[in-house]
């Protein structure tokens, strides 16, 4: 099975928290299309394209910037070059694009997954990340969704802001559950240092968030969530029974998947495991001049991987498939690791390795830990 992400890299303006690739001259849409996909057709009668692509996801940058016969055009290259039968097509989308025809015509091109990133319902907050939707732009987005010809769709919301009480968030889960969203994203602010939240803290103007306050904001979404049915099933992503989304899951389970589109990120395990990324520069993309950087990973590094993500996830990372597939067989330290942190309800062993409520707030802190111990 293999995914496909196509990264739209156009945004209206720049949050004040994000470090992903983007830029904020919309002008050259049409001309990205284009280019997109001729990287599209360079990919036909490739290995790459025998494999039959059963998840297709638009992010970025924000693909609600792109018309819908965009889209369409973007679709019917995909189906022209590639084996699809997908069983989600997931599409970002921002607030302040979403109109009822926009989704309509989403819904009718075959994108069967919305993923809205609110983010937050507070004026404040919403500013302060300098978001460009309003606070009522972010309810109607959901109104409209309800409405909608989507049953699928997620919602991703920040908490851990710097000045964010534990009040607005309970204020920003009451506005968001009587929606019933099938799944939801929740992230803790994370201060990348390019950024100009980054840049604020350097300067000393703005204190990044506690660790104990981003705690309690985990522990106040996990609850809220889960009191209305909606569970998590990583450590940022909730989904109602059935709703998980299976495209990230496959990133999770190394399936192999190709990035398309400025700064995109490929995998691809055949008879060796390799991992590229296309450059995150718009105008040599433009030109067709992007290079792309290719790194072969080993078996090692491959089953680390796995630990730090299979470990995020509720199912946890089973002790066979480390051995079998990754042939990483656990020492005796890592062995005797996980046992004290079992004892401290941190995590649990059998044929699996899974964190609890407990282990998950510092699941990176016990990652590093075992893959250390090897
Ligand atoms: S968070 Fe999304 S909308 Fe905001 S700058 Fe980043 S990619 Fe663009």
């Amino acid at each position: 099975m293999s995914g496909i992400y196509l990264h739209i890299p156009f945004c209206k303006q720049a949050c004040s928290y994000c470090d992903f690739y983007f830029v904020t001259r919309t002008s050259e849409r049409e001309h990205f299309v284009q280019q997109l996909l001729k990287e599209i057709y360079s990919y036909a009668d490739t290995q790459n394209a025998e494999e039959t692509v059963k998840t297709i996801y638009f992010g970025g940058g924000t693909p609600s910037l792109l018309e819908p016969r965009q889209v369409e055009k973007i679709l019917e290259a995909l189906e022209q070059i590639f084996q699809v039968d997908s069983r989600e097509i997931t599409f970002e989308m921002n607030p302040d694009d979403v109109t009822e025809p926009f989704l309509a015509d989403l819904r009718n091109l075959g994108v069967s997954r919305a993923s809205m990133g609110v983010q937050s319902f507070d004026p404040e907050l919403l500013k302060f990340m300098h978001r460009a939707h309003s606070s009522e732009e972010a309810l109607h987005c959901l109104e409209l969704l309800s409405n909608s010809p989507f049953e699928s769709y997620t919602v991703d919301l920040i908490y851990g802001n710097p000045n964010q009480s534990n009040e607005q968030l309970e204020t920003d889960l009451n506005k968001l559950l009587p929606f019933n969203p099938p799944h939801v994203s929740a992230y803790s602010l994370t201060i990348e240092p390019r950024t100009r939240l980054g840049k604020q803290v350097e300067l000393g103007r703005i204190a990044p968030p506690e660790d104990d306050k981003v705690a309690t904001h985990f522990d106040i979404v996990n609850k809220r969530l889960s009191e209305h049915g909606i569970k998590r099933y990583e450590v940022s992503n909730y989904s109602r029974p059935g709703c998980e989304a299976h495209h990230n899951s496959s990133y999770w389970e190394h399936e192999n998947y190709l990035g398309l589109g400025p700064g995109a990120h490929s995998f691809w395990w055949g008879e060796k495991a390799y991992r590229w990324k296309n450059e995150a520069d718009l105008r040599s993309y433009l030109r067709d001049e992007d290079s792309k950087e290719k790194e072969q990973l080993s078996l090692q590094q491959l089953a680390e991987e796995r630990l730090m993500m299979g470990l995020r996830t509720r199912l946890g990372v089973g002790v066979k498939e480390l051995e079998k597939k990754y042939d990483y067989i656990l020492t005796d330290r890592q062995q005797q690791y996980l046992v004290k942190r079992q004892q401290e309800g941190k995590l649990k062993v059998d044929n699996r390795i899974k964190l609890t409520d407990k282990g998950i707030k510092i699941a990176d802190a016990i990652i590093l830990d075992l893959v250390t111990l090897y």
